[in-house]
C-alpha cells in the first residue's frame, strides 16, 4: 500500500487542475508579452487568473506578482523592504521557513538590516508581549511571522500581529505558504503587506506562487531584464502554471468549511489511534482547533532503538512522511524548528501531513506500522 502523509511537502495535483493546466498547455502557446492574437490570448489567461485569485483573497489584482516559488516570493518580500522601503530592522522568529531565516541573515550579514529574533513559546507561537516590544523600539522595521509553521503546525495571530505593527509604525510580512487554500483569506480585513503563496500545497502546480504586496508600497523587482509583471518580475510567464495556480486556488477555496472539517476529523483520528497504540507519544506544536494548521501533526516518538531510521523504516513500508521540513532533506533531528522549541534530543519527531485526499484506510495502515516499527 502507498500512503501518502506528507502534503505540507506538497500535495498531489487535483484532477481539476491538470485539465485547466492541459487546455492552456495545447492551445495557450504564445508569449504572453507579444502583441499578436496567441501572444493576447495568453495575457488574457494570465490577467484572468490573478483576477480570480484576488477576488479570493479580497485584494486588488495589481498587488499580485507572480513568482517561480513561494520561496522566491518570500525572498522579494524581505530583499525589496530593504532594498527600497528604507527598512533597516527585520523581526522574525527562530523557527520560520529557510526562505526567510537565510534571506534575512544575509542581509544582516551584509549590514543592510538587523535581525531581532522575537520569543516564541512552547508551540512555537510568537509572545506577541516581546513582539510589541521590539516594534516599539524598532520603529519601522519589517515584522516577517509566518502564518503557520511548516513543520509544527502552530498558527500565530496575524491579526494581532498587524495591529502591534501598525500601532508601532513596522511593515508586516506573513509567509502564508501554508495557509493559503487551507483558510479564507481576507485582505482587506488584515492589514498586511506582504503575503506569500505557492500553488504546490494545495493540490496545484510546484513552481509557481505569487507576492501580494500592498498597493501603497513602491518597491522595485529583484529579477531584472524585462518589463513583465507590470515590471515587478522580469522573465516569460508561467502561463500554464499561472492558469493551474488559479484554478487550485479556486477549487480549494469552493467548499472550504468542508474540507476542513473532512480533514480535521482525519487528523484527530490519527492523533487517536496513535495515543491508543504507542505509548508515551505526543504532539509538538499547537493541535488545538483554533491554534493549530488541520493539515499537519508533529508527532514526537519515546526514545527507541529504530529512532534513526525511522522514516527510512516507513518509507520501505511505503509511506511516505517527514523529518520536519522537506526542504531540509526531512532528516530527523536536523530541524531548526525542533531545535527552537526545545524538543528533547532523546525523542525523535516525524510531521504527518494531511489532505482532503487522506482516507481512514492509509491512517490505519500507517500507525499499524509505526507501532510495529516503535
Ligand atoms: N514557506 C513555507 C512556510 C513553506 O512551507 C515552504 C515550502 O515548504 C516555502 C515557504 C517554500 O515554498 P516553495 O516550495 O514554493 O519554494
Amino acid at each position: 500500500m502507498q500512503v501518502y502523509l506528507d502534503n505540507a511537502a506538497t500535495t498531489p495535483m487535483d484532477n481539476q487542475v491538470i485539465d485547466k493546466m492541459t487546455e492552456v498547455m495545447r492551445d495557450v502557446y504564445g508569449n504572453a508579452s507579444a502583441i499578436h492574437a496567441q501572444g493576447r490570448k495568453a495575457r488574457a489567461v494570465v490577467e484572468m487568473a490573478r483576477k480570480e485569485i484576488a477576488k479570493i483573497l479580497n485584494c486588488e489584482s495589481f498587488e499580485l506578482v507572480f513568482t517561480g516559488s513561494g520561496t522566491e516570493a518570500d525572498n522579494m518580500a524581505l530583499r525589496c523592504g530593504v532594498n527600497d522601503l528604507g527598512i533597516k530592522h527585520i523581526i522574525t522568529s527562530t523557527i520560520e521557513h529557510k526562505a526567510v531565516l537565510d534571506t534575512a541573515k544575509e542581509l544582516d550579514d551584509k549590514g543592510l538590516a538587523e535581525i531581532h529574533y522575537v520569543k516564541i513559546d512552547v508551540f512555537g507561537r510568537a509572545d506577541l508581549n516581546h513582539l510589541q516590544e521590539l516594534s516599539a523600539k524598532y520603529e519601522g522595521a519589517l515584522i516577517s511571522l509566518m502564518h503557520a509553521n511548516n513543520e509544527i503546525g502552530t498558527l500565530n495571530d496575524i491579526h494581532a500581529i498587524s495591529k502591534i505593527a501598525r500601532e508601532n509604525g513596522c511593515y508586516f510580512h506573513t509567509d502564508t505558504v501554508q495557509t493559503i487554500g487551507h483558510y479564507n483569506l481576507d485582505l482587506k480585513a488584515l492589514d498586511v503587506d506582504f503575503i506569500t503563496c505557492s500553488a504546490h500545497k494545495f493540490h496545484g502546480p510546484k513552481g509557481v506562487g505569487f507576492l501580494y504586496k500592498n498597493k501603497a508600497l513602491k518597491i522595485k523587482p529583484i529579477v531584472t531584464g524585462g518589463s513583465q509583471e507590470s515590471k515587478m518580475r522580469a522573465g516569460t510567464e508561467n502561463v500554464t502554471g499561472i492558469a493551474g495556480l488559479a484554478k487550485a486556488l479556486e477549487v480549494a477555496s469552493r467548499n472550504i468549511e468542508v474540507k476542513i472539517d473532512t480533514v480535521t476529523r482525519i487528523k484527530k483520528y490519527f492523533m487517536e489511534q496513535l495515543q491508543s497504540k504507542i505509548e508515551g507519544v505526543c504532539f509538538n506544536g499547537d493541535t488545538s482547533d483554533a491554534g493549530g494548521l488541520y493539515t499537519v501533526l508533529n508527532v514526537s516518538l519515546p526514545p527507541s532503538d529504530n529512532a534513526s531510521t525511522l522514516l527510512f523504516q516507513l518509507d520501505m513500508n511505503g509511506i511516505c512522511a517527514s523529518g520536519g521540513s522537506a526542504c531540509n532533506s526531512g532528516a530527523i533531528g536536523d530541524s531548526h524548528v525542533l531545535v527552537g522549541i526545545n524538543h528533547p534530543a532523546n525523542r525523535s519527531a516525524v510531521r504527518f501531513s494531511f489532505s482532503k485526499f487522506s482516507s481512514k484506510a492509509e491512517v490505519d495502515y500507517a500507525i499499524a506500522k509505526l507501532a510495529e516499527l516503535m
